[in-house]
Parts: structure tokens; sequence; C-alpha cells
């Protein structure tokens, strides 16, 4: 590396996040032939017709800037959630929203929890904030769950150099969640000095009488944020936008370090739409479970085990090194995501597609598998 090219300190021991394959690549060689997509949790059902229909519509000013402050989506999403405008900030992405959170409110003497095998985003934006993270060991919730957070770890873990803790709910990519009781009696420890971040990417697909709607507890935790997205159940991934909602005065800390135009007018026009057709939504989500619940139960006719899924995708463990199996599925054009990163060589995440999709998925892993056998 030329002397000039040396990153900051924080950045030194810090590697981009994974996107698993290179898809435009992988793509490129597939040509005429049809890859199989089940890697980045994306909805395979698409966003509303409204939201496109309005992202055309939106070209007519790609001249001009958008509205710095994203108003109209915010009033549209402060109507949704019942909250004050002030309580929202938006982002490109809630990927965005993630680092942003630890770079505003974190110095590099502060500590950053989170839970081994959470979202990958914690992990980074601990070390790019230059901060200490501190990752919980993850806890077997019941026998269902093998891998969930360890809410009461991460309490115990909490010191007076804790400025923040990231949760996701539910999380990826063990797919794992925690109820509202145990999230409310989670907050009611935590000191009032310390954020705690509740990601909430998947909020759409999780059942409301098992997981927590942290939205509910926002009035009365002013130390939690909590951020959602458009790219999952909404269908708008390639569009890039996420939200926070927070206390007032921890959103206009946000606001100072947001890039004005970090949503672009396109993205800002689609996701308005697309909150206002959530009917489109529920009905993507309502086919998105049912078709989980078919592949769950496919994958587990094949002997493997699949943790229950409170997402658009499942956590399969194969019992032994996947990384065969990962390839072979690829040699035959499906992508799934291999989780040897997160310190789960065992175990593959899986995609929820279209019904032919998940068909042709069982196909080709019943073929590997037997032939693996044989
Ligand atoms: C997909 C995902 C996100 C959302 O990413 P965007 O940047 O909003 O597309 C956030 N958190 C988790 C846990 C996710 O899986």
């Amino acid at each position: 590396m030329i002397e000039a090219a040396r990153p900051n300190r924080a950045l030194s021991g810090l590697k981009a996040y994974d996107p698993g394959h290179d898809l435009v690549a992988l793509r490129a060689l597939a040509g005429a032939h049809k890859l199989l997509e089940l890697g980045s949790n994306e909805n395979p059902f698409g966003p509303s017709p409204d939201a496109l229909d309005a992202a055309r519509a939106s070209l007519q000013l790609a001249h001009i800037y958008p509205d710095p402050g994203g108003r109209a989506l915010k009033r549209a999403l402060a109507a949704h959630y019942r909250l004050d405008a002030a309580h929202i900030t938006l982002g490109n992405g809630s990927h965005e929203l993630l680092m942003l959170i630890a770079q505003a409110f974190v110095d590099p003497a502060d500590e950053v929890l989170y839970a081994q095998f959470g979202f990958a985003v914690f992990a980074l934006a601990a070390q790019a904030a230059n901060a200490k993270a501190r990752v919980i060991p993850a806890l077997a919730l019941d026998a269902e769950q093998p891998r969930g957070h360890d809410l009461a770890a991460m309490l115990a873990a909490i010191g007076p150099a804790t400025r923040l803790v990231y949760l996701a709910n539910p999380n990826n990519p063990t797919g794992t969640y925690f109820t509202q009781a145990a999230l409310k009696g989670f907050l009611e420890q935590v000191p009032s000095r310390t954020l705690v971040v509740l990601d909430e990417a998947y909020f759409e697909y999780a059942d409301a009488a098992k997981v927590a709607d942290a939205r509910a507890l926002l009035e009365e935790f002013p130390n939690l944020i909590v951020t959602r997205t458009f790219s999952k159940g909404h269908g708008l991934a390639g569009l890039r936008v996420g939200y926070a909602l927070a206390h007032a005065d921890v959103g206009a800390t946000m606001e100072r370090l947001r890039e004005s135009f970090n949503v672009n007018g396109v993205a800002l026009a689609a996701a308005q739409a697309a909150l206002a057709d959530c009917a489109w939504m529920h009905n993507s989500v309502r086919d998105c479970v049912e078709q989980r619940e078919l592949l769950a139960h496919g994958l587990r006719d094949l002997e493997l085990l699949v943790t229950p899924s409170q997402t658009n995708f499942l956590l399969v463990d194969f019992r032994q090194p996947a990384a065969t199996i990962e390839a072979n599925l690829l040699a035959c054009g499906v992508i799934v995501r291999p989780m040897g990163g997160y310190g789960l060589p065992n175990c593959l995440r899986v995609s929820v597609g279209l019904a032919a999709d998940n068909a042709r998925l069982i196909a080709v892993l019943r073929d590997i598998l037997d032939e693996g056998r044989a």
C-alpha cells in the first residue's frame, strides 16, 4: 500500500461489509441461465406498483436536489406511527443509520455492546467509530432458538463506559427474537446514559403476538433508537431508504452528521407511496410467511436443522461443514449466504423465494445431499 493510502486508526482493522457473493459477476457468468438468488433477503414479490409509479414520476425532477429534510416522507411516517416528525431520521438504508449512530454518539474510549451472531453491521459500526466492541456470547433461548441474544448477560456487561448497545429483533442471521416483556425488562435496567439501538429490519414479517415492537416503548425510554427499513417488507432494497425513530434530542444529534441529501428523490417518492399502500406489503409478507413455512418443512424433510423464523429467511444447520454444499449449490446456479464469517460454518442462510424458487432449491439440495451420502 502506498503511504498516502494509510487509513486512520479506526479503519486500520476494518473490513468492508461482506455482501456474500459478487452477484454482478455471477450474473454475467450465468448469462442466459437464470440464477436463483436467495442470498440477500430481498423481497421477491417486489414493491407496490404505486411505489414504482411514484418513482417513475419523480424522475421528472431528476435535475433538482431532493428535499434535504425528506419532509413529505417524514410526515407520512409520523402519521403512520403517531409520532411527531422530529422523532424520525431518514437514512440511505438503515445500514447507513446504524453506522451513523456509532459515529454520532460514541467516543474512542467508549464501549459498544452487541451479541455474538448479531447483525454484521454492528461490528463494523463499532470499529468505524474506533470504539471498544464487546461481544456477548449467544444463548440457547429454548430448543427452537439455539442462538439468541442473551439479554441478561448483556445487561450484566453494561458498565460506565457502555455508550451503545445494538440489538436486532428478529436478528439476522439467526432469525431469533425476544418478546415485548423481555425488551421492556431489559430497557428498565439499562442506565439512561446508554443508548439502545433496536434494529427491526424484519419488523413487518414478525408475529406481533411473539416479537417485541420497540416503537411502543419510545415514549417511556428516551435512550431507545428503533431502526426500520423499506428494504425488506416493502421490497425497496434497491432504492435505499431506512429510518430511525428516537427521542427528538437523539434525532437532532443524528441530524448533525446526516448528509443532507442522503436519501435521493426517487427513493423518497417511492417510499412514501409504498407506505401509503401497506396492503400490498401485508399481502407480500403473508405470502412470504406461507412460503417460509413450506420451505422450512421441505428443509426439515432433508433432515436439516432449521431455526423457526420470524423473518423472510431461514438459518439452516447442516450439522457438517456447509462450504462444499454451498459451492455445489452455486455450481447449480443457486446463491445462498455462507455463514463462516459469522462463526457458523455448518450453516447457510437461505432467503425465502417465490414458490417455484423454493421448490428448485429443495430439489437441487436433495440431489446434492444424496450425492454426498452416496
Ligand atoms: C437487511 C437488514 C438491514 C437493512 O438494511 P438496509 O440498509 O435498510 O437495506 C438492517 N438490519 C438487518 C438486521 C438486516 O438484515
